[in-house]
């Protein structure tokens, strides 16, 4: 018996079987990577921008302690405030390593002008997540922030992992004033207010002079300019930045005269229209 030719057709056969397994798994994951792909492209609220100057906006996601206790003071030095997306249920615990702010922390932020919006409660990403899971969990978070603000509803959300496709970004479009994912760019011209672009503010991964650049090109042509980052403390994650870059940022701004604005107040200014007419004009349950 050859049983070289039976070992190779067995082997023929499970090299078969995974092909078509993978063909399965490629048939099945191509709508979603073409509908994840196309809500970064296409906008659900693409809306002229009023910007007769530009306008700069710090945000910070999940949001670690050591962004409130080193970039809020920053901020505030040099007379600005943030936008942080809170997520209820990371509020106080270890994630990633990460110490997240409880909501006493954002509570606090809150009182000194600092605008707290919304991210997920459980951080969920919503493209992989149906509709009644995500109503729920949202309405849980907007609760939470409600309470914690004494009555401010979030108006502007980040998208959990800046992740979306067509379903999700189409549930959410009306629920906030604004919805700001992670694409890199300036919003200028015809921005849409679904999918905001931003910039994100690593170590891991811009520089002081990259990031100075960048605001000689907002200088020269108004737009509306979105950091983000994560933690902000020494030896910071990869997605995150050192006080001392963090604060050279946003001494970099402060030296231009830019205006520096949250998120909802941005917002505000580029619409012509408060955050709170636009925000829950969807119809999301218990929202
Ligand atoms: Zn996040």
């Amino acid at each position: 018996m050859d049983t070289t030719a039976v070992g190779r057709a067995r082997h023929q056969g499970s090299h078969s079987v995974a092909k078509s397994t993978d063909m399965i798994e490629f048939a099945r994951e191509f709508p979603r990577r073409v509908s994840r792909r196309l809500s970064r492209i296409v906008p659900f609220r693409p809306t002229r921008l009023r910007l007769d100057r530009p306008i700069v906006s710090f945000t910070f996601d999940d949001f670690p302690l050591s962004a409130a206790e080193a970039a809020a003071p920053a901020l505030e030095d040099a007379g600005m405030r943030g936008t942080f997306y809170y997520a209820g249920g990371l509020a106080g615990r270890l994630e990633n390593g990460q110490e997240i702010a409880g909501p006493d922390v954002a509570a606090d932020l809150f009182s000194r002008g600092h605008e707290i919006g919304a991210h997920t409660h459980m951080h969920i990403d919503v493209h992989r997540t149906s509709n009644g899971v995500i109503r729920s969990d949202l309405a849980l978070n907007k609760r939470e922030i409600i309470q914690l603000t004494g009555g401010c509803a979030p108006t502007s959300f980040a998208y959990p992992f800046g992740r979306l496709d067509l379903r999700s970004k189409f549930l959410l479009r009306n629920e906030f004033s604004s919805l700001r994912g992670i694409k890199t760019g300036v919003n200028a011209g015809v921005a849409d207010l679904a999918h905001l672009k931003a910039q994100e503010l690593y170590d891991s991964s811009s520089t002081v002079d990259s990031m100075s650049k960048l605001l000689d090109r907002v200088e020269r042509h108004p737009g509306w300019l979105i950091f983000y980052t994560h933690d902000v403390k020494l030896d910071p994650s990869d997605i995150g930045c050192s006080p001392a870059y963090f604060r050279k940022i946003v001494e970099l701004v402060r030296r231009r005269g830019l205006t520096v604005e949250t998120v909802r107040d941005a917002y505000a200014r580029v619409t012509g229209q408060g955050a709170d007419r636009q925000a829950g004009a969807g119809a999301l349950e218990g929202s």
